[in-house]
């Protein structure tokens, strides 16, 4: 008899979505009138940067002549937006040759993919909280278990994340050989610095492990801090770097991302590199080479100068929703590296409960932590990716929460 493979079943517990969804939908109908403003979904807003737009219309009409058209990108030693991207590196003093640059369609499908160069036995450590991403796509893969009462997979070492280790993992207490990595972290706004990057490196170097850095939210970082983790001393014998133009450029709805997979990354005598060259020849064709215009335009001194305007607008709401709910007394984090806000929610109150005083006091919708995992409950998240005028409109309303 044909199975279907029976992790999609273990994984119908994430609801979180899908139950926001359900709340905003019940209160309209309840408040026909009521003027929600959406301040949860990791999304951006902006239009994208003007040299990108004008450099897709002008790939466009080379793929409308025959003498400038183009099929599959590999077809055709096409390598404009990987020099690209290793100039951008090397303005950070990283060297990167463009054959450790992986073009993709986004940072979610690496991250969920890169899965399929590891063997079946290896134990996988996140971070509590999460992007969901990184567990859900080892549950479909096997490697996790089954769900516990905690919340928690069976078979994945979860590093807390919580308020009192500073929302930055610690090493391990026992045993991984693969380690999810994100910073800027979604959801907690925290950002990782160079001596703390500097020990995970160390440690995977000495225990053979692998890091799966997730920089999608580098742009956002505005202090002194390492925007890659290949500015750790080490990091190319253990690091596998993802990067997006998503959240940098507004590509969220055109599809643009990279990962690097230095060659120097060996584990058993076997080349990541090649295991991932491998298996994207065998199941990706390849990035729209309009889409890769529009990507490389962000790199030029004008496109640059453009996402950095998109970037400030977004860190500034950030920066008028934590300040604003300082005011009120709120605990608040990041919002300074990261369009994320990440706020402790009052006494008495869980991450579902808070969700629901929003909503109904300040007809405001966020992202109840608890959906990043079981250390997200009790916090709440809350984005800078809205317009200025609807983000000091729901701070001003959320001034008046009865706590
Ligand atoms: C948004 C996001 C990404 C980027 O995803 P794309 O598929 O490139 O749009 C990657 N990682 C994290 C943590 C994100 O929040």
């Amino acid at each position: 008899m044909m199975t279907i493979n029976p992790q999609f079943q273990k994984l119908q517990a994430s609801y979180l979505f899908a139950n926001i969804g359900k709340k905003v939908r019940a209160y309209q109908e309840e408040h026909p009138q009521a003027d929600i403003i959406r301040l949860g979904i990791g999304d951006v807003t902006r239009p994208l940067p003007a040299v990108s737009i004008a450099a897709m219309q002008k790939a466009v009409a080379e793929m409308g002549a025959a003498e400038t058209f183009r099929g599959y990108p590999t077809d055709y030693g096409q390598i404009f937006l990987e020099e690209a991207i290793q100039a951008d590196y090397a303005l950070r003093g990283v060297n990167v040759s463009v054959d450790e640059i992986f073009l993709s369609d986004g940072a979610k499908s690496d991250t969920g993919n890169f899965g399929d160069v590891f063997g079946a036995g290896n134990v996988i450590a996140v971070c509590d909280p999460i992007y969901p991403v990184y567990v859900d796509t080892n549950v479909m893969a096997g490697r996790a278990g089954y769900l516990l009462e905690d919340g928690h997979w069976s078979d994945l070492l979860y590093l807390d994340c919580g308020e009192s280790a500073g929302f930055l993992p610690r090493l391990p207490s026992r045993h991984a050989d693969i380690v999810y990595l994100c910073s800027p972290n979604n959801p907690t706004g925290t950002a990782m610095n160079k001596s703390q990057l500097q020990a995970w490196v160390d440690w995977a170097n000495e225990n053979g492990a692998i890091l799966l850095f997730d920089g999608a939210y580098e742009a956002f970082i505005t202090e002194d801090l390492p925007r890659s983790i290949y500015e750790i001393e080490g990091a190319k014998t253990c690091a596998v770097e993802f990067r997006s133009f998503s959240k940098t450029a507004g590509f969220t709805g055109v599809r643009c991302a990279y990962t690097v997979v230095p060659k120097e990354l060996v584990r058993g005598g076997v080349s990541v590199n090649a295991v991932w060259n491998r298996r994207q020849a065998t199941k990706f064709n390849g990035v729209s080479y309009i889409t890769q215009r529009g990507a490389e335009a962000t790199f030029t001194q004008e496109g640059r100068a453009q996402v950095r305007e998109t970037i400030t607008y977004y860190l500034r709401n950030a920066n008028v929703i934590k300040t604003g709910l300082q005011s009120i007394g709120l605990s608040v984090w990041g919002g300074v590296n990261s369009p994320y806000i990440w706020v402790k929610v009052p006494d008495g109150a869980d991450s579902w409960g808070f969700f629901d005083m929003l909503l109904n006091q300040a007809q405001v919708v966020g992202t109840p932590g608890c959906g990043f995992g079981p250390a997200g409950e009790g916090y709440f998240r809350l984005t800078g990716f809205g317009t200025a005028e609807r983000t000091q409109t729901a701070v001003e309303r959320m001034q008046t929460l009865d706590l």
